[in-house]
C-alpha cells in the first residue's frame, strides 16, 4: 500500500518503528504532565526528520521539543525555537510559525524565563503577525453556510483555518476558501 501522508493510520516512511514508538511516548509524558522527559524525545526525533529529509515536519517536532522545554522552565527552548522558526519561515508556514511563536512567548514570559527576550529579539521582525481578527470575521461572512463536498454547516466557531485564507471542513477535510 502506498504511504499516504493524509492518513494519520499509514506506516511512517520516515521514522522507523522503535521511534515513532517514542513519539507516541512523548505525547504520552506531555499528557501527563511530565514535558521535562518529553521535550528530549521530541528533540532527537526532530533531528531524524530533519535528516529524513522532512522539513516540515521536523520544525513541528522542534517546536514541540521548544514548548515542553519551556514548560519545564529549561531554557533549551531557545535552541529549539531556532530551528523551528527558521524552517517554518522558510517554507512559508506563516500562520504555524506565528501561532507557535506566541504561543511559546507566552509560555516563556509566564515563566520570567531570559529565553522571552531572546525570542523577541531574534524573531520579532521575521514572524509575520496574525491575521486580524475583524479581517478573519469579514471572510468568514463570505464563507457558503454549507460544505460544498459534504453539506456539514459550516459554523464560525468550529472552523479550522490551514492558512490565512482557508479554512477546512472539520467534517470531511475539504479546503474551502471564502469567495471575494
Ligand atoms: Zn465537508
Amino acid at each position: 500500500m502506498p504511504y499516504d501522508a493524509s492518513d494519520p493510520g499509514a506506516r511512517d516512511s520516515a521514522l522507523q518503528p522503535s521511534e515513532q514508538r517514542r513519539l507516541e511516548e512523548a505525547n504520552q509524558l506531555l499528557e501527563n504532565n511530565k514535558p521535562a522527559q518529553a521535550a528530549p524525545i521530541f528533540a532527537k526525533l526532530a533531528e531524524v526528520l530533519s535528516s529524513a529529509k522532512q522539513p516540515k515536519r521536523a520544525a513541528s517536532l522542534h517546536a514541540q521539543a521548544a514548548l515542553a522545554f519551556a514548560k519545564s522552565r529549561n531554557e533549551s527552548a531557545l535552541m529549539q525555537a531556532r530551528p523551528a522558526l527558521n524552517l517554518m519561515l522558510q517554507y512559508n508556514l506563516d500562520q504555524q510559525a506565528s501561532a507557535f511563536y506566541n504561543e511559546l512567548t507566552r509560555e516563556l514570559t509566564k515563566r520570567g524565563m531570559k529565553s522571552a527576550a531572546a525570542l523577541t529579539k531574534e524573531f520579532g521582525d521575521k514572524v509575520p503577525q496574525p491575521i486580524p481578527l475583524d479581517s478573519r470575521a469579514a471572510q468568514l461572512a463570505r464563507l457558503p453556510s454549507n460544505c460544498p463536498n459534504c453539506g456539514a454547516p459550516l459554523r464560525n466557531s468550529e472552523v479550522t483555518w490551514t492558512d490565512a485564507n482557508t479554512i477546512e471542513c472539520n467534517f470531511c477535510g475539504t479546503p474551502i476558501r471564502p469567495t471575494a
